[in-house]
């Protein structure tokens, strides 16, 4: 049997851009996707599980893992640490399952870079006045809070053109169908899948 080489599909955004949303809708139709699990030194929230949201792992243990050179990529968070450990990639291939990463625009540059067919999909909100509506879902936030993600929303959506495709959310379904498309485009290119061809030629 081929090895399977897995397709890796990085969705970045800034919170509020309907990322998680989207990316649960994706592996619920696509058995054969997996999500890369993370490692996070940040505490769980209430609703969170561990090893299905994170790998919630304590600091000691995380610097372990980065000198034993365990992380695909890391980087630092809103003041936590994250990381994508080669274990998650190896598994995927070993399971032939393509994978879905969702990190940040440092993770998905450091994925690019150590996997340069990796696929990266920046995910927009359709505005200003509707990421900060979104920001503010929970209506908990104070003002500083708000104006300190929003910040950090606009930061994030500075890198965009470090990614292969933008994808604005302006309205769930349109979305999802653009991500599906991208997927379904990614799997049939060349690289990927000249199986076909080459066993009809044979
Ligand atoms: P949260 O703490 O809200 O779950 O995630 C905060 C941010 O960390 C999000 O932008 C998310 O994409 C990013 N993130 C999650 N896992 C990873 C990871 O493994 N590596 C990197 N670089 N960022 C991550």
């Amino acid at each position: 049997m081929t090895t399977h080489k897995p397709l890796l599909i990085i969705v970045s955004s800034p919170s509020g851009a309907g990322k998680t949303t989207l990316c649960k809708r994706l592996l619920a139709e696509f058995s054969d996707i997996r999500f890369s699990i993370s490692h996070t030194t940040r505490v769980p929230r209430p609703n969170e599980v561990d090893g299905r949201d994170y790998i919630f792992t304590d600091k000691a243990t995380f610097d372990k893992m980065v000198d034993e050179e365990q992380f695909v990529e890391w980087a630092h968070v809103h003041g936590n640490r994250y990381g994508t450990s080669l274990g998650e990639i190896r598994s995927a291939a070993a399971q032939r399952v393509d994978l879905i990463f969702d990190v940040d625009y440092q993770g998905a540059r450091q994925i690019k870079s150590n996997y340069p067919d990796a696929v990266g999909i920046f995910i927009l909100p359709p505005s200003i006045d509707e990421l900060k509506l979104r920001l503010n879902a929970r209506g908990t936030e104070t003002p500083e809070s708000l104006e300190r993600r929003f910040k950090a929303a606009l930061g994030e959506i500075a890198h965009y053109d470090e990614f292969d495709y933008l994808l604005v959310n302006d309205n769930v379904d349109h979305a999802y169908d653009r991500l599906r498309s991208i997927l379904l485009a990614e799997r049939i290119r060349i690289a990927r899948s000249s199986d076909a061809a080459r066993k009809l030629l044979e």
